[in-house]
């Protein structure tokens, strides 16, 4: 047996522990975060980190890929049966990997897409300027109807897409956002896009675990290209998957690789198949149904404390607060310092039509996602809301704020994430390294 060098990295381990300590005593809020299984955890770290699997199952440039190649059909099968999709492409690193290959594989350079504007919720993958999607093709934008009293506003804007469509001609034409708390109805896009000759691409990063355990609508049935994120709602590492229809098949395996990847990280696609696993189980349904209701809870609790949640409400994981008419002086930037301070994690996130910049903006995002792994419920998150709204009015006074910190932990203490059956490194996922 070879010799390790020493294992006991005090420095990093250190680190890690202070992580698993935050995760157990703040409230995960973030709306694109969750809890991935400690089954997740522990094949993420597995021996499948060794093995080059350049290709695709029989089709490798290395030996010695038998297993691997296993595991991998197996998380494709895995994907293709969960959504009822014809292809899945597993090996994406990320969600932004997935797009970008989506997008070369249906697009040649320059071609135009209708994707949703940024600053009302769409993704910097859908054509930022800041973003290599934007710089390869060329993007135009749909936004969202006027925001109204009834809260029947801030809603995609359907005859603005069937407008643009029609008088840009896109090639391509992508729904999906990453702050949007409303569900997106993928036939009407489908419709726009037959009638206009465009390809329809739905990017379900956040969603695509409520699609699982069947809180929202499937896209599969309606678009050429689904995309996901399998850390977000769906639970899993942190990486990307897409789906497509079998025409396109070849052409989004080329686009991975070699059009964007080398070697796929066959732990994390392996770490991918237990995650599909999960999410077609009936306890993953009651999961999804549960992180809804959650979010309801939660912009109920926001509402009634005085804060305005945009298009009044949410149908899904996500919450997005405006608080100007809360305080006008409050920006996103400085409540989600004032919450972070009280224990309470979340992000600073424009509104629709913020007059404030991306980096200060006039709103904050909150989900429901990760917290309702823990276990809480809506009693809960209707506590967690009256626990916001408090440490943003008090934020002036420091000992207002430890008191809500104070709180938070003792509410934490009862909703940990991994609760002892894991061990202490074991929370790491690091199961085989126990020396
Ligand atoms: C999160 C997200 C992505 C990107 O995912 P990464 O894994 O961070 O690259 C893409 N599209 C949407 C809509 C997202 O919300």
């Amino acid at each position: 047996m070879g010799t390790w060098p020493n294992q006991h990295d005090s420095e990093l381990f250190d680190l890690l522990g202070r992580e698993v300590q935050r995760q157990n005593t703040s409230l995960q809020l973030i709306a694109s975060e969750n809890f991935a299984s400690p089954a997740v955890l522990a094949v993420a770290s597995s021996v499948l980190t060794n093995k080059y699997a350049e290709g695709y199952p029989g089709r490798r440039y290395y030996g010695g890929n038998q297993v691997v190649d296993e595991v991998e059909m197996l998380a494709i099968e895995r994907a293709k049966s969960l959504f009822g999709a014809e292809h899945a492409n597993v090996q994406p690193h990320a969600g932004a990997i997935a797009n970008m290959a989506a997008y070369m594989a249906m697009l040649e350079l320059g071609d135009t897409v209708l994707a949703m504007r940024l600053d009302q919720g769409g993704h910097l993958t859908h054509g930022s300027p800041v973003n290599a999607s934007s710089k390869l093709y060329r993007f135009v934008a749909y936004g969202l109807t006027p925001a109204t009293s009834d809260g029947a506003g801030e809603r995609i804007d359907m005859d603005q897409v069937a407008d643009i469509a029609r008088r840009e001609r896109p090639k391509l034409i992508v729904a999906g956002a990453t702050a949007y708390s409303r569900i997106i109805d993928p036939a009407p896009f489908r419709e726009i896009a037959d009638a206009v000759g465009a390809r329809f691409m739905f990017d379900a990063a956040h969603v695509a675990g409520l699609v699982a355990g069947g809180a929202h609508p499937d896209p599969v049935p309606h678009a050429d290209v689904v995309t996901f994120t399998t850390h977000k709602t769906l639970r899993g590492p942190r990486s990307g998957v897409i789906l497509s229809t079998a025409e396109l098949a070849g052409a989004i395996d080329k686009a991975v690789i070699p059009g964007l990847q080398g070697g796929p990280l066959e732990h994390i696609v392996a770490a991918k198949a237990v995650a599909f696993r999960e999410a077609a189980t009936p306890e993953f349904r009651d999961y999804a149904a549960g992180v809804v209701a959650n979010a309801r809870a939660l912009a109920d609790g926001l509402a009634s404390g005085g804060l305005r949640i945009v298009s009044g409400g949410t149908d899904n994981h996500l919450v997005l607060v405006d608080l100007r008419d809360f305080d006008p002086d409050l920006t996103g930037r400085e409540a989600q310092e004032v919450l972070e301070r009280s224990g309470i994690v979340c992000n600073r996130n424009q509104i629709p039509g913020d007059p404030r910049s991306p980096f200060v903006t006039s709103g904050i995002r909150m989900g429901s996602a990760a917290q309702t792994t823990a276990g809480m419920g809506a009693s809960e998150m209707g506590k967690v809301a009256s626990l916001v709204v408090e440490a943003l009015r008090k934020r002036d006074r420091p000992e207002a704020i430890d008191e809500v910190r104070g709180e938070v932990a003792a509410l934490c203490a009862g909703f940990t994430p991994y609760n002892g059956e894991v061990g202490e490194r074991g929370a790491f996922g690091i199961t085989t390294l126990t020396g």
